[in-house]
């Protein structure tokens, strides 16, 4: 029985490990799948977001640039007090090209060359006089560095993966920055700079009107395209649209004056010439109304990204932390299921081989007890002795004395037997009602006989009454003892009957004594 249990817990440690680490190990699996894709989208969003910032800084760069090359031409033009505010957009200009954050932009996306040809370019663009320089290459010059410009924010918005991005509500968003918007201010800036020439000039040739209404038919397809696209993001975005109005409505107003302008110049209509000057500003007024939306849209579009890969963020460490708990809780609760069940399994071991009454081992035990003892007996040198013990006239005693009480005297019976065979290699079994079993190992029998005749001594000590007992009135027990043939193969069955003949010889020859077998 106690080799089944042995048994029996071994696969009990094999199934806890099978409930414990398997369990662990898939869960850690999917899990750790489920944690890569969040750090690896967060860091997709961070890298969105990187260039959403240098999106921004270009469309600075875009404005300066168009400026750069209004106030050269008034400069040009011979206008007074530009030579300030041109050095001071140039610096800007530069200032931004040489950031910290903006060189680790471009390291980013992998675009140092580019960055680095646009500033070349631009030192050397702002280092030609134009008092010696015919207007329309420095023109074209500027308007050639702007289309870099406008190439790069292309560029940055391809490889920042933020045209790929599967939030379609932001895919719109992004190319009315990256496009729209950027590409309708330099087609006004252009026109500023063609219309306020021609109107400088007072005439122009077929060409040159050509070329301006080609300006205003890309300035009104432009206008159109935003519109579009802000009725779709209005669709798939309702909450982004409401607070981002992307054309300001002054902005039809301007351009309608500046198209009025143009065929009032091209001769298709009558009226009065604006002055050059005015005609530059009301251009410059209306990229200006680009700006504040423009800002408002790359606002709305960060902290999207951002709220994303807050998201993963937090979805990733739940899921790293989560799991961690759950497997810490679960090794905890599984270990202390397995303690608590080996322990029930103990107890319940104990229990099938142990007495209630007496707390001695019982006879399943002495089956399971005697080959090993016998084996052990026999390594040592030694013998085994196998003893049984019978109360004599028992059945009197709990006539005269009651069944509880008799109870009582097995128990102390039993611990007489404890007291007495103390060797860790000494049992004592209780295999019947009042009948006991002693087992244990000597050098020989003569050493056995006087185990066995201390142990009748140790009981008669103790004086205990039983009128029952003619003629010692005490309580006695008369003893079987037999030596078991020094053979490992040796069966019990035959020596319990040897015992139990021997104790039947005592029994006859008066109780309260030993007998050998
Ligand atoms: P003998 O000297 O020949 O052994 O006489 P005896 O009366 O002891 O005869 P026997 O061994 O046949 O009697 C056994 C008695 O033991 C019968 C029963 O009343 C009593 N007995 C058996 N088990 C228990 C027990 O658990 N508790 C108590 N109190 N008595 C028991
Ligand atoms: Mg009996
Ligand atoms: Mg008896």
């Amino acid at each position: 029985m106690t080799a089944d249990l042995r048994r029996h817990s071994r696969s009990h440690l094999g199934r806890y490990l099978c409930a414990t680490l398997l369990p662990i190990i898939l869960f850690s699996i999917s899990l750790s799948f489920a944690f890569y894709d969040q750090v690896r989208l967060s860091r997709l969003t961070r890298r969105e977001i990187s260039g959403v910032a240098a999106i921004n800084r270009l469309y600075q760069s875009l404005t300066d640039l168009q400026k750069i090359r209004g106030l050269t031409q008034m400069k040009l033009w011979g206008a007074a007090g530009v030579e300030k505010d041109l050095a001071r957009s140039r610096q800007r200009f530069l200032d931004r090209l040489h950031d910290r954050d903006w060189r680790r932009m471009v390291r980013t996306f992998g675009l140092e060359s580019e960055a680095r040809i646009l500033e070349s370019n631009a030192v050397h663009l702002f280092r030609v006089d134009p008092a010696t320089t015919p207007f329309i290459d420095l023109f074209g010059e500027y308007s050639g560095l702007i289309s870099d410009t406008l190439r790069l924010m292309q560029l940055i918005a391809d490889r920042s993966q933020l045209i790929l991005d599967p939030g379609l509500d932001t895919y719109y968003l992004i190319d009315i920055l990256v496009k729209q918007i950027p590409y309708l201010a330099e087609a006004i800036g252009r026109l500023r700079g063609m219309g306020s020439g021609f109107l400088a000039k007072g005439s122009l040739d077929n060409e040159e009107a050509e070329k301006l209404q080609s300006f205003h038919s890309v300035i009104a397809a432009r206008i159109e395209t935003i519109r579009d696209e802000q009725v779709i993001l209005a669709k798939v975005a309702p909450n982004l649209t409401r607070e981002l109005e992307l054309l300001p409505p002054q902005l039809d107003g301007i351009i309608a004056t500046l198209c009025r302008q143009c065929r009032i110049m091209e001769g298709r209509q009558a009226g009065s010439r604006m002055a050059p000057r005015d005609f530059f500003l009301l251009a410059t007024q209306a990229i200006e109304q680009l700006s504040p939306p423009y800002r408002e849209g790359i606002f709305l579009l960060d902290s999207r990204l951002r709220q994303r890969r807050n998201r993963h963020l937090w979805q990733g460490t739940f899921i790293f932390f989560g799991s961690a708990v759950a497997i810490l809780l679960m090794l905890y609760f599984n270990r202390s299921f397995y303690i608590r069940n080996l322990r029930l399994q103990e107890q319940l071991s104990e229990l099938s081989i142990t007495d209630q009454l007496t707390g001695l081992h019982n006879r399943r035990h002495l089956l399971a007890v005697f080959p090993r003892q016998l084996r052990h007996a026999l390594r040592h040198g030694e013998h085994l002795f196998l003893g049984f013990l019978d109360v004599d006239h028992f059945k009197r005693y709990n006539d005269i004395y009651g069944h509880p009480e008799g109870d009582r005297v097995l128990q102390q019976i039993a611990s007489t037997m404890n007291s007495t065979l103390r060797r860790a290699e000494d049992y004592c079994f209780r295999i019947g009602g009042e009948e006991f079993c002693i087992l244990f190992s000597e050098q020989d029998m003569e050493r056995a006989r006087e185990l066995v005749e201390r142990l009748r001594r140790a009981l008669e000590k103790q004086r205990i009454p039983h009128e029952g007992n003619i003629p010692w009135g005490i309580v006695t027990i008369s003893q079987g003892l037999v030596q078991v043939p020094d053979d490992p193969d040796c069966k019990l069955e035959p020596l319990m009957s040897r015992a139990d003949q021997a104790l039947y010889r005592a029994k006859e020859k008066g109780r309260n004594r030993y007998e050998t077998g």
